[in-house]
């Protein structure tokens, strides 16, 4: 008689099993899928997260000209060397010379990815992409050049919100030699006025 009692009792605790297992089963049916068909839908997936850092790229105007300066903070303040740049002088139409960038190159594969070129460039020049596809053969393709554009005549551009000198006074004075710039008596002014120069 105990075994029938038992018998009973294990089936009725299999159903009870089972009934809750399809309700788990029956929940995710119904619930939207988040899974993506990776690589086979590459181009409408969602990617990875926006904030992700997969790779260091220039910052591009729409006429295809770059913020950067050369200043050297970014490579300078990188921990392992991963940024390395050249510069070249040329000269201006007023007869004065300028450093500018000629090389950037920035090494995936060393880099860490701990933003402290993006967050220290005084022009917000740089920033990362969250596109992780970078896999390549050799090491050598890691080591890329982020100034692939050609150079435009109006190079660096202006980091954004950089208040624009009217070009009304710009055309009826000609820019004054450190010589002939009055000083304002403000140190500060004084050097900002140097550093343009
Ligand atoms: S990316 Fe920014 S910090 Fe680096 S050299 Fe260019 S302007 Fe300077
Ligand atoms: S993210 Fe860090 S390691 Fe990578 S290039 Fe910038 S400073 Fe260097």
């Amino acid at each position: 008689m105990g075994s029938v009692k038992d018998y009973f009792s294990s089936l009725g605790s299999g159903i009870a099993s089972l009934i809750k297992g399809m309700g788990v089963t029956g929940k995710e049916f119904l619930t939207s899928k988040v899974s993506e068909q990776y690589p086979d839908k590459r181009d409408t997936i969602a990617y990875a997260a926006p904030r992700f850092r997969a790779k260091l790229q220039f910052i591009y105007e729409p006429d295809g000209r770059n913020r950067c300066t050369a200043c050297g903070t970014c490579q300078r303040n990188c921990p392992n060397g991963t940024i390395s740049i050249t510069t070249k002088t040329v000269d201006l139409p007023d007869g004065k010379k300028k450093r500018k960038l000629d090389t950037y190159l920035y090494d995936l594969g060393s880099c860490t990815f701990c933003q402290l070129c993006v967050t220290t460039c005084p022009f917000d020049a740089i920033e990362f992409t969250n596109d992780f596809e970078q896999a390549v053969f050799t090491r050598e393709k890691l080591v890329q050049k982020l100034n692939y554009l050609p150079e435009q005549p109006g190079d660096p551009a202006p980091k954004p919100g950089t208040p624009v000198r009217p070009a009304a006074n710009v055309a009826a004075k000609p820019a004054a030699t450190d010589a002939e710039k009055p000083a304002s008596g403000n140190p500060a002014t004084d050097n900002e006025n140097k550093k343009e120069n």
